[in-house]
């Protein structure tokens, strides 16, 4: 049998996203439940994937559209283009992965100058009807045409203005038939056809529209942004369309579980009477909050928490839906597990362990890292003076700080130069996503919790005030006024505090966040931070990873602890060489003796003694990887443009030019290299520069030493860098144990310091088998060996061309922010197997940056890392995300 492109909504389950899309799946899924969905059918991704391939839909699709058709028109008893009584659906769009109001829908498809006036004596009202025929003559006009949508709405705002009303439900039926006339002869004039008359070819090319609408410009904003890929293409819904726009007992609304915000139960949503579904979702018209719908009509709003029920018992975590209501009669459009905020994603995990519904492997694969580091935000101090310009509807909690703009291009342009914004719009579309992702926080004028503004900003974790009513916006002359005549003029600095749902003139003080407090000091209080800490718990008990911190000082040592450090996994020395001890390090750069080389590194010697004494200190009992000297030498003499102007100014003065800078100069120039990365630098400088690791070794042993006499538990280890053969690192072996020896006759006191290697050239990776005998340890230093095998430098690339790589979709995430698992990760899991092979038991981590993402943690988890080293900040994330890796064995469960 050929594929079926086309599925029933009785066919289906939510097993199905993949094929069925999200919106499709779910809708199935509620039909199998028993839940009132309107029929219809789902048009398969695949047919999608074929479109966007050839440019076509697919062989065959066409039969069978019209079977499911008769299918619809039987159950439904109505026809499509049927003249009086006619049937209508929705084209819905919807993919794997929820992209809200990204991809396009159109409404009211099958009317046509005939079925209009059926449907206007069938449902006895006509000024419904043709609202419903000017909603599909412009959507079909700006989607499926491409007409610019401003046409149409030039044309509606001079008809109200003409009428002396504001919204269309004021005009009447014979000019809501006059709108559509105008908007017919716009498509004529701008396409050269007529507005199909044929409900088939309506249908037709809708679909096809929704298609092509998966590779829209907000569309791959959207994917780029969510990390979502280019090629899974939309699926197609077909639905007997259900009104909530015949009258007062007539509405629609979005509902959820319970509070996206924080978690906790109860009747959240917004309901909307007399109107068809986008009306809310757009923010055209301010919502009652749902409560409402209790009083207005009790029956519809009794079902609906049922059915709430249903859905959240079903799915186990929390939903939201889309209901309308025709006439006193309930219709559920659409289920999803709903988006929520950071802190309700933790509040709910642990409330649904509580009740008994998930358990904890489950409930670690409901929260991620991401949102934990959104927690630790800062918020703003409560006590500080402050100018509120206005309050609206709490919608997305944090604060920010950032100067107000007004449109898109403006959000952009300035984030780009680097400055914050927030961006301040009368509602938000799905065209202002740019903008929205430019900006650190959204307010709208208009719109409730549900609106686009809210659900998006919700979703990408950026600070959202919306339906702030009291700001008078004018987006043309770029200001606003606050209710008091306050003006503020695009470029003003204001806060948004999106917790309390208030907007200040200023920039506000910031404190630290409670899950911060938390963290730094252990104080648990109810609500989220109990449920960070209960999540953090479980982890911690059920990772297989050791979770260790890079840090180089012994304040940074404290922190780390603080946040759950297991040790330090990389202890960088270079700025012990730093600050004023820069002149002894030109010194040595400079001795043209060993004597004058031996002095200035005597001179060095008990400085970095202190320095490892007190960070062995601040992580007694914990294992601290000290990384010998890795940066080139140039990287620690003074900047040497300003020498060399110095220098030639003297010269051409004729005054004798300053005799030390003279000689840094000639050093300089000895110590040039085209690529510093690739040169001279980590085990290859303590194999040509005499003493320097013997310095650094010594004083790593006397620090120990110190540690020991004082009546510590030191563990220090010893890493060699950038190691290449096994060769480099037999030699530098040989002498840390040399030293290492001379220190304990000295001081009569043993002294054993593991000594390992990074592993970060992709010789190195692949000769791991060999080096491995010779190492205690290995270390993935991701980001070079990113470097090395991409064969590119960091910070050159993320300055030219890496941005228009990721726009070109050649790359989908920069290969430094996230482990790319076919080049790097495949060195790294060669380096294991061999390494282990070479060395049985070998421990083996990583302390690149990637060791703190959250999607490279799941994959050290599965090539069988043993620990992480990040830095402190990133310690708690990376300890929930170790979790996160141990449980998803556990379990199958997956968020998105
Ligand atoms: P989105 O993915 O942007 O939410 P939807 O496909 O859900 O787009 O549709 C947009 C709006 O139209 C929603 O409010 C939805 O509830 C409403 N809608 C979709 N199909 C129907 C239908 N068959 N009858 C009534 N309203 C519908
Ligand atoms: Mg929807
Ligand atoms: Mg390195």
């Amino acid at each position: 049998m050929a594929t079926a492109y086309v599925y029933e909504f009785t066919e289906g389950s939510r097993e199905q996203a993949g094929l069925l899309g999200g919106k499709g799946a779910n809708l199935a899924e509620m039909t199998r439940l028993g839940l009132p969905v309107p029929p219809g059918f789902t048009v398969t991704t695949d047919a999608c994937r074929v479109f966007l391939r050839t440019g076509s839909t697919p062989e065959g699709l066409d039969r069978e559209i019209a079977g499911h058709l008769t299918r619809l028109e039987q159950v439904t008893g109505r026809r499509l283009g049927q003249a009086d009584n006619p049937l209508l659906v929705s084209v819905r769009s919807g993919a794997r992965f929820s992209m809200p109001g990204m991809m396009d829908t159109i409404l009211d498809v099958g009317l046509n100058d005939a079925s209009v006036i059926g449907l206007a004596e069938s449902t006895g009202r006509e000024h419904f009807a043709w609202d419903s025929y000017r909603r599909l003559v412009q959507m079909y006009g700006a989607t499926v045409l491409g007409i610019d949508g401003a046409r149409f709405e030039e044309v509606l705002t001079r008809r109200r203005r003409e009428r002396g009303v504001t919204d269309d439900v004021s005009l009447e039926a014979r000019e809501l038939a006059e709108i559509v006339r105008e908007f017919k002869s716009i498509i004529r004039a701008d396409t050269g056809e007529e507005f199909p008359q044929d409900p088939r070819e309506q249908l037709d090319r809708a679909v096809s529209a929704v298609f092509h609408s998966w590779n829209g410009e907000r569309a791959r904003v959207y994917r780029g942004r969510e990390h979502i890929p280019d090629d899974l293409g939309t699926a197609v819904n077909v639905q007997a369309m259900v009104f909530g726009n015949l009258g007062p007992d007539s509405g629609t609304g979005v509902a959820f579980t319970r509070d996206p915000g924080t978690g906790r139960a109860g009747v959240y949503g917004d309901y909307l009477a007399d109107a068809q579904g986008e009306d809310v979702v757009s923010g055209v018209r301010d919502a009652l909050p749902l409560q409402e719908l209790e009083r207005l009509d009790p029956d519809s709003y009794a079902r609906l928490g049922e059915y709430l029920r249903t859905l959240e018992t079903h799915y186990r975590d929390l939903c939201d839906v889309e209901f309308t209501i025709e006439r006193g009669r309930l219709w559920v459009l659409q289920t999803r597990v709903g988006k929520r905020t950071a802190e309700a994603a933790f509040r709910i995990a642990c409330a649904l362990v509580d009740e008994g519904v998930i358990t904890w492997p489950e409930a670690l694969a409901r929260v991620d890292g991401e949102q934990l580091d959104q927690l630790t935000f800062p918020r703003f101090d409560a006590h500080a003076d402050t100018m509120l310009l206005a309050r609206g509807i709490p919608a997305a909690p944090g604060a920010a700080v950032g100067a107000v703009v007004f449109d898109v291009a403006e959000a952009v342009r300035r984030a780009g130069a680097g400055e914050r914004v927030v961006l301040v719009r009368h509602e938000t579309s799905p065209d202002d996503l740019p903008g929205m992702i430019a900006a650190e926080a959204v307010v709208t004028g208009r719109g409730g919790k549900t609106s686009h503004a809210a659900v998006v900003a919700r979703g990408m974790g950026k600070v959202c005030v919306c339906g702030a009513a009291e700001l008078d916006i004018d987006t043309r002359g770029r200001r606003l006024t606050a209710a008091d005549g306050t003006i503020v003029e695009e470029g003003a600095v204001v806060s948004v505090d999106g917790t309390a749902g208030t907007v200040h003139l200023g920039s506000l003080p910031l404190v630290a966040s409670p899950v911060t407090r938390y963290l730094e000091t252990g104080t648990r209080s109810p609500g989220v931070v109990e449920a960070v800490a209960r999540c953090l718990e479980q982890a911690d008990e059920i990772r297989r990873m050791d979770v260790l911190a890079n840090a180089d000082t012994p304040e940074d040592a404290a922190r780390a602890r603080r946040y759950g450090a297991g040790g330090i996994g990389l202890c960088r020395t270079e700025h012990m060489f730093l600050g004023t001890r820069r002149h002894f390090v030109e010194d040595m750069i400079l001795a043209r003796t060993d004597a004058e080389r031996r002095r200035a590194l005597d001179a060095l010697l008990p400085l970095q003694r202190e320095d490892f004494t007190g960070i062995l200190s601040a992580m007694d009992g914990l294992p601290v990887t000290i990384r010998l000297i890795d940066p080139p030498l140039h990287e620690f003499l003074p900047d040497d443009t300003e020498s060399a102007i110095r220098l030639a100014v003297a010269r051409a003065t004729g005054r004798e030019p300053d005799r030390r800078e003279v000689r840094v100069h000639e050093a300089l120039e000895v110590l040039r290299e085209e690529n510093p990365m690739l040169g001279l630098r980590g085990v290859r400088l303590a194999l040509t520069v005499p003493g320097l690791i013997a310095t650094q070794v010594r004083a790593i042993g006397e620090a120990v030493v110190a540690r020991i006499r004082a009546g510590g538990d030191p563990r220090a280890e010893i890493m060699i860098p950038l190691v290449a053969t096994v060769k480099e690192l037999s030699l530098v072996r040989a002498e840390v144990e040399r030293v290492l020896a001379d220190v304990e006759a000295d001081t009569g006191v043993p002294v054993r310091c593991p000594v390992g290697t990074m592993i970060e050239l992709p010789r190195a990776a692949l000769t791991a088998g060999a080096i491995a005998p010779v190492a205690d340890f290995f270390s993935f230093g991701t980001n070079d060996l990113t470097q090395t095998t991409w064969g590119l430098s960091r910070d050159d690339a993320e300055a030219s061309f890496l941005a228009a790589y990721l726009d070109r979709g050649i790359i989908e995430v920069s290969p430094f922010e996230r482990i790319d698992r076919a080049g790097v990760g495949r060195l790294i899991r060669i380096a294991i197997d061999e390494g282990r092979r070479g060395k049985p038991g070998l421990r083996i981590g990583v302390c690149g940056e990637h060791a703190g993402d959250p999607d490279s943690i799941r994959f050290f988890h599965d090539a069988g890392v043993d620990y992480l080293s990040c830095s402190p900040y990133r310690l708690p994330s990376a300890r929930l995300e170790a979790g996160r890796a141990a449980a998803s064995t556990t379990t199958d469960a997956d968020t998105r």
